[in-house]
C-alpha cells in the first residue's frame, strides 16, 4: 500500500536534513507503527507524504498503491486514499465542521469520477459515526475544531478518517491529550476501519495505545532513519526500557 525508499528530505527554507534515508514497506490490511524520541523526524515524514510546504525531498521515492506520491498536490494525494490525522489538528474559524466535512467527502468523491453523496445521506452517515465516537450534535455545528478540548480534536481527526475512508491512514501520535476513555473511543474508531483494503501508520510516544490498535509491525524512528523493524515486543522493550538500549544496539 505505501512504499518508501531512501527517502531523503531538506527544509526549504534552512539548510537542514530532517529525514536521511527512510525505507519503509507498509503491506494492505496491516497497521504499522513507528515510535521514536521527540525530534526524530516522525511528523516531518507524514507531512512529507502528505504534501505539506516547506520540505524538499533531495532523494528516494514514496508510492501509494503503485502511484507515485510525491509528484502530487496534497488534495490528490487524499482523492488516491492518503489520509493524516494531524499532530496538532488545526482550528478553522468560519467553517462549520458539517460543512467541511461534506465538502472534503464530496470533493473527493467528484476528483474520483464519482456521485456527489445526497445532503440526506450525508447526515445519516455522519451522524451515525459522530456517535461512535461520542461527537455531539453541538460539536458538528460549530466551526472546525474551534474551541474543541485536546481529545475532541483528536476524535473530529477520527471522525473525518471514517467520512473519507482513506486507504492509508497516517495518525500522528493521535494519542497525546487523550484520557484512558477517549483513548478507548479513538481505538475502537480506529478498530472499525481496519480492513484488508486498508493499512494503517500509527505515529505513538507510548505503547498504551498499541494496547488498544494492535500493530502488526514497529519501527523505531532516530535522527532520521528507521533504526529498528520489529512485532509488538519492540514497542513493550521501549515501554520498559526506554531507547537507550535499542540506541546503543543499533550503534
Ligand atoms: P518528531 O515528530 O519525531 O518529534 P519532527 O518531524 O517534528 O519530529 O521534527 C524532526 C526535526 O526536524 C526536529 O529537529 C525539528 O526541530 C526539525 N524541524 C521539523 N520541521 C521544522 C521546521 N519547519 N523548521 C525547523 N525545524 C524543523
Ligand atoms: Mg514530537
Ligand atoms: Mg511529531
Amino acid at each position: 500500500m505505501l512504499e518508501i525508499n531512501n527517502l531523503h528530505v531538506d527544509l526549504e527554507e534552512e539548510d537542514k536534513t530532517i529525514l536521511k534515508g527512510v525505507n519503509l514497506s507498509v503491506e494492505a490490511g496491516t497497521v504499522h507503527a513507528i515510535m521514536g524520541p521527540n525530534g526524530s523526524g516522525k511528523s516531518t515524514l507524514s507531512y512529507v507524504l502528505s504534501g505539506r510546504d516547506g520540505y524538499k525531498v533531495t532523494d528516494g521515492s514514496a508510492t501509494l498503491a503503485g502511484v507515485d506520491l510525491l509528484d502530487m498536490d496534497p488534495e490528490e494525494r487524499a482523492a488516491a486514499g492518503l489520509f493524516l490525522a494531524f499532530q496538532y489538528p488545526v482550528e478553522i474559524p468560519g467553517v462549520g465542521n458539517m460543512t467541511f466535512l461534506r465538502t472534503a467527502v464530496n470533493a473527493q468523491r467528484k476528483a474520483r469520477g464519482e456521485e456527489e453523496m445526497s445532503a440526506a445521506e450525508f447526515l445519516k452517515v455522519v451522524r451515525e459515526k459522530a456517535k461512535t465516537l461520542q461527537i455531539d450534535a453541538d460539536m458538528l455545528k460549530r466551526p472546525v475544531n474551534v474551541g474543541f478540548s485536546g481529545g475532541e480534536k483528536k476524535r473530529n481527526e477520527i471522525l473525518q478518517m471514517a467520512m473519507l475512508e482513506p486507504k492509508m491512514c497516517i495518525l500522528d501520535e493521535t494519542d497525546s491529550g487523550l484520557d484512558v476513555d477517549a483513548m478507548k473511543l479513538v481505538s475502537d474508531g480506529v478498530n472499525a476501519l481496519r480492513d484488508a483494503g486498508r493499512a494503517f501508520l500509527v505515529i505513538t510516544h507510548y505503547q498504551r495505545l498499541l494496547d488498544h490498535i494492535k500493530p502488526d509491525v514497529v519501527h523505531i524512528m532516530y535522527d532520521g532513519r528507521i533504526i529498528k523493524t520489529g512485532g509488538p515486543e519492540l514497542a513493550l522493550e521501549v515501554e520498559q526500557n526506554g531507547y537507550a538500549d535499542i540506541l546503543a544496539e543499533v550503534a
